[in-house]
Parts: C-alpha cells; structure tokens; sequence
C-alpha cells in the first residue's frame, strides 16, 4: 500500500544513505551498551538491546538491497525513524533507564525525522519520541524527575524539531525554484535550451522522424535602438506567443534558444510537415503586429530553418543543419523560411 505523498522522504536516495549511516552508529553504541554497561546486564536489558541491534542490522540490510524509492513509497523510509523513536523508549524501560544518556539518543529519530521528511512525518517521529519518553519516564521515575525530565527531552527534541525541518522546508523550495529558473525562460515563458536539448536528445528515433525549426526575430536589434529595450522585450514575449498559438503544445515543445532565437521542435513528425507548419509560424507572426504603448502597430518578421532527421537520424545533426538553413534565409532576404539540405 502507497503512503501520502505528505509522508514521504524529500529525496529517497538520500534519507535512505543518512538512515544506514544513523542505523548502523546506533546499532554500534546500542551493541557497546549491552557489553559495557551494568545497567543493561539484566536478561530484559540484554534481550532488549540484542534485538534492538538486530532490528537496527534489519534496517541497515533494507536501506542498502531495496531500491529506495520503493522502500519510500511503502512507507519503509518513514519506518524507520518511528520504529527508532519507540525503540529507544522500550529499550530504556526494559534496562530500567531514564538517564541522560538513555534519554538522549531520541535525537536519533528526530533528526533523521526532521533533516529527511516534510513537517507531518517529521511531527510524528517527534510525537513518538516526545510520548514513549513520557511513559517511560512516568513508569521509572519518580513524579517530579519524571515531569522535569520529560519536559527537557520534549523541548529540546521539538525545538530540534522545528528548527531543522524548517530550514529544510525553505532550503527545498528555494531548490524548486532554481529548478523553475533553469526550465522556464522567465521573459518567454517557454524553455530554456537545456530542456530543449534533453527533447531534441529524447525525440530522435521517433518514427517517421523528427523536425526542429529554429525562429529568429529579424532586425530585432533595431526594434530594441528605436523603440527602447522594455519594447524589445514585449516584442520577444509577443513573438514566443504568437508561436505558442501557431503550434499544438501537445504535439510540439516551444523553447528559446537565447537572444531573440527561439525554437520549435516536433517529434514524430514528417518533413513536409514541418514545412507546413513553419509556413503557418511565418505566416502568423507577419499578420500580428505589436501594438505599442502608444497604440501605434509595430509589424514584426522571422526567418526560420527547418531540419527534419528520420527516425534513425542523429540528434546532434539537428540543430546545425536548422542554423544553416536559417542562415541562408537570413541572406535571402529575411522574413523567409529555407530547409536543410534542400
Ligand atoms: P537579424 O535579422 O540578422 O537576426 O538581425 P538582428 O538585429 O535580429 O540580430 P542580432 O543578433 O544582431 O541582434 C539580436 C539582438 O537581440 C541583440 C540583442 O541586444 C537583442 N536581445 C537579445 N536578448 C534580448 C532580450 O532578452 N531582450 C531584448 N530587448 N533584446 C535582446
Ligand atoms: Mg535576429
């Protein structure tokens, strides 16, 4: 059964390498506990601490053989704190023990809980943490020790708590942003060219073939000399709409490739289609001219190059044969399309 998305690691592969990390140092002192502390020389206290070893090993063994993302979306991730966080608590009343020590190794769970999970999932680690030692502390100590202690475990534990797990919260959407930065082109709103070249490298095999259609505004820096650059930049944004509007999205990914080049690249899709289509973006961008501040039409040109490769093409062949042939419509006079190879 999948658990919510609100309870699953921020990164799968990584909480699983911290857990074998936190595991296997707890299953170490735990080990070293049983050995060399009086305290857990009791048959509960060794019973309790032998198989906390084990199940910590268990955890260990899980982390490294079971892909992390599956582990994760089962919950296993999750488990692994909540699991230590009771752990620690029964662990500490079956050797009698509410010390410091004893009491301090709830911070185990709590990080991993708080660096590695979002806010519910973290919450709970610490709710379990926070509750077992409460308990614990009730059973073995008396009253007063039992309240003060548990009270300077808790605070400190949701302090760490909600200190960590939100600066992890910041840290991931500050990433998820610079992630946006990277894919979108903030002025176009299409992709940028990394996008881009991951589709061109993703889109070649397609049958019967795959056409890229590079678009580069003409005479685009007088438009920025005469009329300003705020001018020049609602031309680029108008330009990059008029295509969004010439060419199904479904079918078509729409990207800048820098400057005042944009480019369209079809999967799947014939040669004389793409001609076609390329036909249809010169045409639209010649009919819809921008209106300016002051009203008055700005009329606005492309030129393009088509290059189509067969779906046994390569993609690298792509993009230089569209830039020579958007090279030869330049010379030809602009406002033009010209085909590679043609
Ligand atoms: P051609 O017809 O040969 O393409 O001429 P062009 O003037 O369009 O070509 P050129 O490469 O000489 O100039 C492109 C200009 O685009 C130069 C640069 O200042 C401008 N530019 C590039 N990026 C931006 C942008 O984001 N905003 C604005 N306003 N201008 C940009
Ligand atoms: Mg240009």
């Amino acid at each position: 059964m999948a658990i919510a998305p609100s309870l699953r690691a921020r990164d799968a592969e990584a909480t699983a390498r911290a857990s074998v990390v936190v595991l296997a140092a707890s299953a170490v002192v735990v080990a070293g506990a049983a050995v060399l502390d009086p305290v857990n020389r009791t048959v509960p206290g060794q019973i309790a601490c032998w198989t906390a070893v084990a199940l910590l090993l268990v955890g260990v063994v899980a982390c490294r053989l079971v892909p992390a993302d599956r582990l994760d979306g089962h919950g296993g991730l999750l488990a692994i704190p909540l699991v230590g966080a009771a752990l620690v608590s029964v662990t500490n009343l079956a050797t009698g023990d509410t010390s410091a020590a004893a009491q301090v190794f709830l911070v185990m769970p709590a990080l991993l809980g708080a660096a590695k999970f979002r806010a519910p999932a973290a919450a709970l680690v610490t709710a379990v943490a926070v509750v077992g030692n409460v308990v614990v502390n009730l059973l073995l100590a008396d009253p007063v020790r039992a309240v003060t202690d548990s009270l300077f475990t808790g605070t400190a534990l949701t302090t760490l708590t909600v200190v960590l797990a939100g600066a992890e919260g910041r840290r991931e959407s500050l990433v998820r942003v610079l992630q946006q930065q990277a894919t979108i082109d903030a002025l176009t709103g299409l992709v940028t060219r990394r996008v881009l070249d991951d589709a061109v490298s993703d889109a070649v095999g397609t049958p019967p073939g795959t056409a890229l259609v590079l678009v580069d505004i003409d005479r685009f820096k007088a438009v920025n000399d005469v009329h300003g650059h705020p001018v020049g930049d609602a031309a680029l944004a108008h330009v990059a709409g008029v295509l969004a509007r010439a060419v199904r999205r479904s079918d078509a990914v729409l990207g800048r490739m820098g400057g005042d080049e944009l480019a369209l690249l079809m999967p799947g899709c014939s040669a004389t289609a793409a001609v076609d289509r390329a036909r249809q973006v010169l045409e639209a961008v010649r009919t819809s001219p921008l209106e300016l501040p002051d009203g008055s039409l700005l009329a606005l040109s492309v030129s393009l190059g088509v290059a189509h490769v067969d779906a046994d093409g390569r993609p690298g062949d792509l993009y230089p044969a569209a830039d020579e042939a958007l090279y030869r419509a330049k010379r030809a006079g602009r406002d033009q399309l010209a085909v590679a190879g043609a």
